[in-house]
């Protein structure tokens, strides 16, 4: 396809053509890959929905399928704390946590080990739990956890967001291998909090509920699509797109680099948030995971949507 017949963000009939048409491949897939299992409230979704939203750089957003159904965005409220913690403590976070992407699955108990107790980037758990962390300094966790669902209502432009208080008991009674990396990090000097306070709101800012429609709104910043906003330094936007880009889906981003080609962050709900930095914030939303724990539809309906606008960051035409 050459440049000048791609659907582009400066034609939204086009484009919208194109993702019905990516969308309506997508529902009918019937290789809707595997839920996640190991936290309970996650196991019992249905694998047949499938959400897209994307918000364009001329202020317009287009919704698709099951965009407005909430999920579970998981993992990626590691993108939303990151930007917290930056914000407040800025490059001082990266005496605890690294800027490598991991070679091992995002719960690995391996590389934190192999490290020494400072996990290799603030997307795989051990990063996150340490990001959470920071965020607590010199106060309580209700406090933090509040500052963290203000960042993400503010983002999002939309106040109606909130926790599954009961996915994050249930992560709480279940998540064995969280607990084993926040342990891990206390003996190795890199937690200041109780295991079971940072954990606590570590699980708590997992269990952020949203649909498509808040989550691609949440994802301009990014994107750079709301000019004038000062929600987060453009030194930081780059930073976070930068780390998006190598390790947003852990074991999993080179192959989501080389088929999708722009920054994003996966959770293990099946969603994905990525940004087309100056053209576009999309979230996209199906449960079944890849084997890296990423969604599997999602993903290949990024990638189609990346080869159809031309909107690879690594495209030359
Ligand atoms: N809450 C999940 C966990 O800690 C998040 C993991 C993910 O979304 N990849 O295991």
């Amino acid at each position: 396809m050459t440049s000048s017949c791609r659907p582009s963000a400066d034609d939204p009939a086009a484009l919208s053509a194109a993702l019905a048409g990516i969308v309506d491949r997508m529902c009918r897939d019937t290789d809707r890959g595997k839920v996640a299992d190991y936290i309970p409230e996650l196991a019992c979704v249905d694998p047949r929905q499938f959400g897209l939203s994307i918000c364009l750089c001329d202020g317009s957003q287009l919704n698709f399928g099951d965009a407005a159904t909430p999920f579970s965005i998981q993992s990626v409220s590691k993108a939303f704390t990151l930007a917290v913690a930056l914000g407040r403590f800025g490059e001082g976070l990266w005496r605890r946590v690294g800027r490598e992407p991991s070679s091992n699955a995002f719960n690995s108990v391996v590389d934190l080990e192999l490290e020494q107790g400072k996990p290799r980037n603030p997307f795989v758990n051990a990063g996150a739990i340490v990001v959470t962390d920071e965020i607590m300094a010199g106060r309580a966790p209700r406090d933090a956890l509040a500052e963290i669902l203000w960042f993400v209502r503010a983002a999002a432009g939309d106040n109606d967001i909130f926790i599954d208080e009961s996915l994050a008991r249930s992560e709480k009674v279940t998540g064995h291998r969280n607990w084993s990396l926040a342990h891990f990090l206390k003996s190795s000097g890199n937690l200041k909090h109780d295991c079971e306070l940072s954990l606590g709101t570590y699980f708590h800012q997992c269990a952020i509920e949203m649909n498509c429609i808040q989550l691609a709104r949440a994802g301009r910043f990014l994107a750079g699509l709301n000019a004038g906003d000062e929600l987060v330094s453009s030194n930081h936007v780059r930073s976070i797109n930068a780390l998006m880009m190598t390790c947003g889906h852990y074991d999993g981003s080179g192959e989501f680099a080389y088929r999708v080609g722009f920054p994003g962050k996966s959770g293990v709900g099946g969603g994905i948030m990525a940004v087309v930095p100056g053209k576009a914030s999309i979230a996209v939303w199906s449960p079944g995971l890849n084997r890296f724990g990423n969604s599997r539809l999602g993903t290949i309906a990024l990638e189609e949507l990346s080869l159809a606008a031309g909107w690879s960051v690594f495209s030359v035409d």
